[in-house]
């Protein structure tokens, strides 16, 4: 199991990997970037190899860097080592991961949501900032939510950005595009409570009731949920702000949400 050291920037396969921070280079290949061993594992664990493996020295040997090798050469990918400084220009970082997978992006279409399958679905509407998505989506993984519901133009679940702050959890749980016309219309069938967030609704988020399946929805990061999407809910809460902040972050938002409608 030797793999082809690289130690060339110019390398194809190296530049096509940095190549993948861009994303209308991702939107081009379907793929994007993983960083880490636990993660890598994590995704070989779940059945999805990488299409590229890239590690360094350090990792060579170890147990788990092996078991990625075998998924990805099984699944007839490509895998190099490469040099310290190769790995940290792939990452952006001083300190690099020294195991980087590229996997193949997967969406999963509306339809193809079973309600009953989760007691807890989340929405988010025209999200921004990839930290708080990364981190929207390891909590609703960690509440064993059913999927992330991207409404409207958000910003990239798959930024290398948003995977890392995901933890791994990009793979376990399932991610939804939908543009706000289709959401609309689909989500006129939920069978269970449709609760959304705002923060000139009277209603406290605990007061509400969740019927499961509950879909809750969230608002942008700047503005909120505009008048037409605070339409689609059966009922609007705000979580109490005691101090003199007018509104929490939206990752934080979520993950009280989903516990007050998991509880
Ligand atoms: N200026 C925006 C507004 O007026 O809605 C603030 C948006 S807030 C930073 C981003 C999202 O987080 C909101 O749309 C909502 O989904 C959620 N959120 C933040 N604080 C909240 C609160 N106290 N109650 C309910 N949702 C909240």
């Amino acid at each position: 199991m030797n793999a082809r050291l690289v130690t060339s920037l110019t390398n194809p396969t190296v530049k096509a990997v940095r190549a993948l921070h861009l994303r209308k280079e991702r939107e081009a290949t379907g793929l994007f970037v993983a960083e880490g061993l636990k993660i890598v594992t994590e995704a070989v664990e779940l059945g999805r190899a990488p299409k590229i493996l890239l590690y360094g020295r350090e990792a060579a040997g170890h147990p788990l860097l092996k078991k990625a090798i075998q998924a990805t050469e099984a699944a007839k990918g490509e895998v190099i080592e490469v040099t310290q400084d190769i790995l940290a220009k792939v990452s952006r970082r001083d300190n690099p991961q020294a195991v980087v997978g590229v996997f193949a992006q997967v969406f999963t279409p509306l339809e193809a949501i079973r309600p009953q399958a989760a007691d807890c679905w989340v929405a988010l509407h025209r999200v921004r900032d990839p930290g708080n998505l990364g981190t929207i989506v390891r909590t609703a993984d960690a509440a064993g939510c059913g999927a992330v519901i991207l409404v409207g133009e958000c910003c990239d679940p798959f930024s290398v950005e948003a995977v890392r702050a995901t933890m791994g959890s990009i793979f376990a749980v399932p991610i939804v595009r939908a543009d706000e016309a289709a959401f609309a219309a689909w989500r006129e069938s939920w069978p269970g409570s449709v609760v959304g967030t705002l923060l000139t609704a009277t209603k406290a988020h605990h007061e509400a009731a969740y019927r499961k399946p509950a879909l809750i929805l969230m608002g942008n990061e700047q503005q909120g949920l505009p008048p037409e999407m605070a339409a689609l809910p059966d009922v609007n809460v705000k979580i109490p702000m005691r101090g003199r902040a007018d509104s929490l972050n939206l990752s934080v938002a979520t993950g009280i949400m989903i516990y007050a409608a998991t509880a």
